[in-house]
């Protein structure tokens, strides 16, 4: 099984996204933790990727699908797609490359969550990037580079909402029932 959890900043798909990877048994793949790491390793790759994630913009798309593709080639099990994929070209690319390894995905879950409860989660979060102008620019680039991907999923009979308001609990209930069917 292949999973996306789709939804903006701050919605709490890392949250769910642990919580979805132990109960079924999925490998979790967050292009937001790849870029981390390559920040942190110091790699040329992270020294670029920090600029434009320190602005709020979007990884170009040929470094993130390059990034992902043998993580996905060689996973050998069920994966959960996190903060990935980010637009049409990405969604296109998981598209192929998941088709010529004769699979695809099963499964987008689209988290709902109001953008002022957005705003005030992740100033609360305090991460390098999650200043106000940032966030608000994060949202925008949401906007309008990843919410068309709702269409792009629900045009393949694959979209599911959940309301991502409650307790870390009631979301992961809701997000159950999605996948369990
Ligand atoms: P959040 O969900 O809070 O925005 P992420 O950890 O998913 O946090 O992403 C942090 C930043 O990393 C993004 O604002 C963006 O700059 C970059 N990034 C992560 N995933 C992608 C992606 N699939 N495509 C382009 N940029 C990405």
């Amino acid at each position: 099984m292949h999973v996306i959890i789709l939804g903006a900043p701050g919605a709490g798909k890392g949250t769910q996204s642990e919580e979805i990877v132990k109960h079924f048994d999925l490998k979790h793949l967050s292009t937001g933790d790849m870029l981390r790491a390559e920040i942190e390793a110091g790699s040329e790759l992270g020294l670029a990727a920090k600029t434009v994630m320190d602005k709020g913009e979007l990884v170009s798309d040929k470094i993130i699908l390059g990034m992902v593709e043998s993580q996905i080639r060689n996973s050998g099990k069920g994966m959960l797609f996190d903060g990935f994929p980010r637009t049409t070209v990405q969604a296109e690319g998981l598209d192929k490359l998941l088709k010529s390894l004769d699979s695809g995905i099963d499964h987008v879950v689209l988290l709902d969550v109001d953008n002022e409860e957005i705003v005030e989660r992740m100033l609360a979060r305090g991460r390098d990037d999650d200043n106000e102008e940032t966030i608000r620019n994060r949202l925008e680039v949401f906007n309008n580079q990843t919410a068309p991907l709702v269409e792009y999923y629900r045009d393949q009979d694959k979209l599911s909402t959940v309301v991502g308001s409650g307790s870390v609990e009631e979301i992961f209930a809701r997000v159950q029932k999605v996948l369990a069917s």
